[in-house]
């Protein structure tokens, strides 16, 4: 071979070289390429992955129910507020709204804001599978081009604030009527005064006997509201200490001694006398005037009313008011906690009762982390039990 020859083949070799080289690099440098954008595409979808999933967890742990649907009232989307409160299950989504929750209210609703309302906000109310109330309001969803895209419903459980504020009424209502019934007894008996009845001393001492029975009512009534109120407000400060059950009993029976005697009624402590509770001494002196004082007005003329109290398993002191009366009717048992609740409305209104004191007692023992019962037999008398924490918790 010629040295032309060598030179030929080096260049060639060269150029070979050079091509491979190109090639390898272009390779090395696609393969590159597709690694990169599958590493980019995956943790797109890990991305989107996570989104998902945390838009899900929120709107699982919404306490609104929200249920999506699309232009045909189909459901696209819905949280586990909505499956609770509609009972249907996640497999149902697919359906249409009607079909899933089965309340025609609702269902057209959704339709209305699919015909083109923009919002539309509504309270229902739900049969089964329990009563409930709920507020609705549903929003138009629109496309990128802004044409129809079918609702979002949100449902707001308003059951407890219906029955709160139903409560309220009442208890104003009642609040009204209670202090109307002796103001209007106070102006009648004033104007009888005036018009000429002072000068009959008789009818004077009797229409001033009215009045001063009346106002000792409103004076009693507003006295149980504002503690009602001040122990609903939950500021009501418990100054807990320990407290000898059987003086705690004994100072109440001194109280209401002239009260027993006048209705013939013996009261008997059997409280055994080291048993302590602990709790506020003024509350538990007042729940105890509350139910020896129920029971010598409701229980029997010339009766018997005792109070006995042990050391529960629990290690709870047990209080028991008994009386040997008339007994509350079994219908009555469960609703005489009730403000203003009085099985003979009458009768406890000539006593002075402002149809509160049990009600007191209930709050008073709650606050204390306590219990209430009653127990009673037509004909044979009545228990009314309280538990109190014996040591400090
Ligand atoms: P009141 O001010 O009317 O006494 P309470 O809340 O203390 O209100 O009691 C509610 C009702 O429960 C009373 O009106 C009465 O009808 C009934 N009651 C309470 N204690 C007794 C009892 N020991 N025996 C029979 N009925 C009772």
């Amino acid at each position: 071979m010629t040295a032309i020859d060598w030179l030929l083949i080096i260049f060639l070799a060269a150029a070979l070289y050079a091509v491979w080289k190109q090639r390898a690099s272009r390779l090395a440098a696609q393969t590159r390429h597709e690694r990169e954008t599958e590493e980019h595409n995956q943790a797109h979808a890990d991305a989107q992955h996570a989104n998902t999933a945390r838009m899900g967890a929120m709107l699982d742990s919404m306490i609104e129910g929200l249920i999506v649907i699309d232009v045909r009232g189909h459901i696209t989307l819905a949280n586990r507020a909505a499956e609770r409160l509609f009972s249907f299950s996640r497999t149902m989504i697919g359906g249409t709204l009607l079909e899933v929750i089965r309340h025609h209210e609702v269902a057209s609703l959704a339709s209305r804001v699919n015909a083109g309302e923009e919002v539309v906000e509504h309270e229902v109310r739900l049969e089964s599978p329990v009563v409930r109330v709920l507020q609705i309001s549903a929003v138009a969803l629109r496309d990128a081009a802004q044409a129809p895209a079918g609702a979002v419903l949100v449902f707001h459980d308003v059951t407890q604030l219906r029955e709160l504020e139903g409560l309220r009424q009442d208890f104003v209502a009642n609040v009204s009527h209670e202090l109307r019934t002796p103001l209007s007894l106070i102006k009648s008996a004033a104007e009888t005064l005036i018009d000429g009845g002072k000068d009959d001393t008789v009818a004077l001492v009797r229409f001033l006997e009215i009045i001063d029975k009346n106002a000792n009512r409103l004076t009693f009534l507003i006295d149980d509201l504002l503690l009602l109120a001040h122990l609903d407000s939950g500021r009501a400060e418990m100054r807990l200490g320990p407290v000898t059950v059987s003086t705690a009993v004994q100072d109440a029976f001194d109280d209401f001694s002239t009260k027993a005697a006048s209705r013939g009624v013996t009261l008997t402590n059997e409280v055994p006398p080291r048993l302590v509770a602990y709790a506020d001494a003024d509350r538990v002196r007042q729940v105890l005037a509350n139910l020896i004082d129920n029971a010598i007005k409701y229980g029997a003329v010339n009766g018997r009313v005792d109070v006995r109290a042990r050391q529960l398993t629990n290690g709870a002191v047990e209080v028991c008011v008994r009386d040997d009366g008339p007994g509350i009717p079994p219908e009555s048992t469960a609703r005489v906690f009730e403000r203003f609740y009085r099985v003979d409305k009458a009768r406890s209104r000539d006593q002075g009762g402002t149809g509160l004191g049990l009600s007191i007692v209930k709050n008073v023992i709650q606050a204390h982390g306590g219990e209430v019962r009653v127990e009673s037999t037509l004909g044979a008398g009545t228990q009314f039990y309280f538990t109190l924490p014996a040591e400090k918790t």
